[in-house]
């Protein structure tokens, strides 16, 4: 774990003190980086001295949810800035925080297949997605700016189309026999 860790800052102080020439540069720049590293970027301010970016999930997308509304201050750390310099008028990145708190690119890809097969087998049970999502993410904290209340019910329309799917393509017997 710790490994992994020191690998990630290690990629990331590469993009401490870069210097661009143009706010298109930098910000194509960091798309590409937060691409490469299997997350999205976004940008939380801006304005003609600073760019402030963060990760996707710095704001957990989860609405009222009850007595379990959770603070921003819980969405993902991880932030960049890019300062502009009059002087030399190019634009200088630095790393505010290098560090998600949910699995990035494969890894993330892997745990996502992980949680979908959950949402599956649970919704087989005949719970409901309120009960899926507090269940899947109990079973994978560390999915939790992914597993929001929208991502529950978009993994069940894919697996209700799915499901459509494959019975259009082969009818039960008895279907067939009804049409005749
Ligand atoms: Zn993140």
């Amino acid at each position: 774990m710790a490994g992994r860790g020191d690998d990630r800052q290690l990629q990331l102080s590469l993009v401490d003190l870069q210097e661009f020439n143009s706010e298109a540069i930098l910000r194509s720049f960091v798309c590409e980086y937060a691409e490469k590293h299997g997350f999205r970027a976004v940008i939380t301010h801006s304005n003609d001295k600073a760019i402030h970016f963060a990760c996707q999930h710095h704001r957990r997308s989860g609405r009222k949810n009850g007595s379990e509304r959770q603070p921003l201050e819980q969405g993902c750390p991880f932030a960049l800035a890019a300062y502009h310099s009059k002087s030399t008028r190019s634009w200088t990145l630095k790393t505010k925080n290098c560090v998600h708190n949910h699995p990035c690119g494969s890894a993330q890809n892997a745990a996502q297949k992980r949680v979908c097969a959950d949402i599956a087998a649970l919704h087989r049970a005949g719970n409901k997605p309120a009960f899926i999502q507090q269940k899947v993410v109990s079973n994978h904290p560390d999915m939790e700016h992914v597993v929001t209340r929208k991502f529950v019910y978009e993994t069940l329309r894919n697996l209700r189309k799915r499901e459509l799917r494959a019975r259009r393509a082969a009818p039960p017997l008895e279907d067939s026999l009804l049409e005749t």
